[in-house]
């Protein structure tokens, strides 16, 4: 099941062309085959597995890969969660080489378990993410996550290594730093939380320098508006590419990214197997509707999982051939996570839409925090932006209103008032009032 990896490349577009460009058709003919080899295979390594599946009356040998996935029950985070540390390892422990934990932005966070075979079919995707985006052999790329528990550095690490890329392993903060080194040693690709980007920008404005050899910016781990992108693209120049992945899947970039043609994620179909579900009737969606993300690993060793429920919104754009060449399904950035949804005075809407709306008013600055009072049960809504002199609360009212459709309070605060995070970005504050 688990064979080996390419080899390298160096000069192609594509990191693996033979899987990157492979027919639809057989892709799906391989996933068929990999759906039926994994879904045996954890059922075999598994215990918990054996058990959820009997449960729910599943007998694996009857399972006919895609025209039957919807008579497996699905997992999610509390799966893994319930299962804490290692309970859904496939492997003997002896086999692991790396763990990874998810940031824990919905509850406690969870656990991935690495075997060497997982290592290298994460740094390949990530690899195929770095060409895709422009990146060859002995191009300088800046590492700014944390190399730590999150999957975020290391991920960025394993790809640029599988890449041939020059590795500046600088990890988080310190961002005067960051910039002297990117100055020196003329990085030209950055992988970031997408929120760093803006820090960046902020520092760089500060010392009154630019980063002439940058061109390309690797940004995930947060949903990414086009109304940030136009803002990192015009302050730093560079091309920005919106990078997806997660714990349960192993990590950045195990998903896919967009490629140069920017018109949706490429996911790696070779690897993994997506459906598009109703978030509460759990019923598959057809292609072009909104609806929660459930990924399936194909490839994967310690931990494949199988039906994950990742909470994240999205659809499938697209299953045609793209400009570039690559044949792999496109998805749209993702625009939230079902438990983002926020529903105040009847009106339902997600952070990223704030977000959208207030970057297009001219002086407000990419920090801001969305206040969720809530009293006696009752939600109300403040929002708090940095913004230059001269921008009013009446303008920033009147094109919510338009917006969004209703026009929440607003505190405006100078650059630099509002806190920053080092990892994913904490833009909305919960406060309960007796
Ligand atoms: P968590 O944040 O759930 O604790 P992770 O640290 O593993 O777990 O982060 C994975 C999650 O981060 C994804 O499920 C998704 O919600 C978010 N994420 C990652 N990349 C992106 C992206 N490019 N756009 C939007 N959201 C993203
Ligand atoms: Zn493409």
């Amino acid at each position: 099941m688990f064979s080996s990896l390419s080899d390298i490349s160096g000069t192609s577009e594509f990191f693996n062309p033979t899987e990157e460009t492979l027919s639809q058709d057989e892709l799906q003919f391989r996933q068929n085959e990999k759906l039926k080899n994994v879904v045996r295979y954890v059922v075999e390594q598994n215990e918990f597995m054996r058990n959820y599946y009997a449960e729910h009356n599943v007998n694996v040998n009857d399972f006919r890969g895609i025209e039957d996935m919807a008579s497996l029950p699905m997992v999610s985070k509390e799966t893994f969660r319930k299962t804490f540390p290692l309970g859904l390892n496939c492997v003997a422990k002896e086999q692991l080489r790396e763990m990874h934990m998810s940031s824990g932005s919905t509850g406690a966070p969870v656990v991935m378990p690495y075997t060497q075979y997982d290592l290298e079919q994460w740094a390949e995707c990530m690899a195929r993410c770095y060409r895709m985006a422009g990146g060859y052999p002995g191009d300088p790329v800046q590492i700014t996550p944390t190399f730590g528990l999150f999957n975020g550095g290391f991920g960025m690490y394993h790809g640029a290594r599988a890449a041939d890329l020059f590795v500046v392993p600088t990890g988080s903060g310190n961002t005067e730093r960051q910039i002297q080194m990117a100055r020196t040693f003329k990085t030209k690709i950055i992988g970031a939380v997408i929120s760093y980007s803006v820090r960046l920008i902020e520092v760089l404005q500060k010392m009154n320098l630019d980063l002439p050899d940058l061109k390309i910016g690797v940004f995930g781990a947060e949903s990414v508006t086009e109304a940030m992108k136009n803002k990192i693209h015009a302050a730093l120049g560079i091309e920005v590419f919106n990078i997806y992945g997660m714990t349960e899947t192993g990590g950045v970039g195990t998903l896919g990214m967009d490629c140069r043609d920017h018109s949706g994620i490429h996911v790696w179909e070779d690897h993994y197997y997506l459906e598009i579900v109703d978030p509460a009737t759990h019923l598959p969606l057809p292609d072009g509707q909104f609806g929660e993300l459930v990924v399936t690993s194909l490839t994967r060793e310690a931990l494949p999982v199988i039906r994950f429920r990742t909470g994240d919104l999205t659809r499938v754009l697209s299953r045609k051939k793209c400009d570039c060449g690559r044949t792999h399904l496109k998805i749209d950035a993702i625009s939230g996570r079902t438990d983002d949804m926020l529903i105040i005075k009847g009106v339902n809407f997600f952070p990223t839409q704030v977000e959208q709306a207030l970057l297009e008013i001219p002086g407000v600055y990419p920090h801001y925090q969305i206040i969720i009072e809530e009293t006696a049960g009752v939600k109300d809504i403040r929002i708090h932006v940095e913004a230059e002199e001269g921008v009013t609360g009446y303008q920033i009212e009147k094109h919510l209103k338009e917006r969004l459709g209703f026009s929440p309070k607003g505190d405006i605060f100078k650059p630099g008032e509002l806190p920053r995070q080092d990892g994913k970005a904490i833009r909305v504050i919960k406060k309960i009032k007796e």
